[in-house]
């Protein structure tokens, strides 16, 4: 069994169940996929899978951000732009892990505003990759 995660530092991997169970343990993991959608780590459809693992979420939670929003949500150009045209759980997606999670700090468009000391273009995506490319 064979699970895709996306990882703290934002790479995304498919990893065997026992590796799975491995970078759980070390707290590396900060989306996975299950039954077809993505779980966050720190939610509860989290709790159950780790249950059935037969260990439990560290108090210390990974920084989900759920309480967090990046500053520009309200008026970020990539999503005045592309947000009619993402499917619905791509947007929630992209919101949950960049805009309100614990990528926020690696979204391609703060980090290229923060290095670059202008806006990023509007078709740039959080992940740095270009929509209409
Ligand atoms: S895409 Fe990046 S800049 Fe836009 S709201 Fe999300 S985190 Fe902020």
């Amino acid at each position: 069994m064979y699970i895709p995660v996306v990882l703290k530092d934002g790479c995304e991997e498919l990893v065997h169940k026992e590796v799975f169970h491995s970078l759980m343990t070390a707290q590396q993991v900060l989306l996975f996929k299950r039954s077809g959608s993505w779980a966050i780590v720190g939610k509860d459809p989290v709790r159950d899978l780790l249950k059935s693992f037969l260990f439990t979420i560290p108090d210390r939670r990974v920084r989900v951000g759920i309480n967090m929003s990046c500053k520009q949500l309200e008026k970020c150009p990539f999503f005045d732009k592309y947000k009619k045209d993402l499917a619905p759980p791509d947007y929630q997606l992209i919101i949950e892990s960049y805009c309100k999670g614990a990528l926020m700090d690696k979204c391609a468009r703060l980090v290229y505003e923060k290095t670059k000391g202008e806006k990023p273009p509007n078709d740039m995506m959080p992940s740095g990759a270009f929509i209409n490319t």
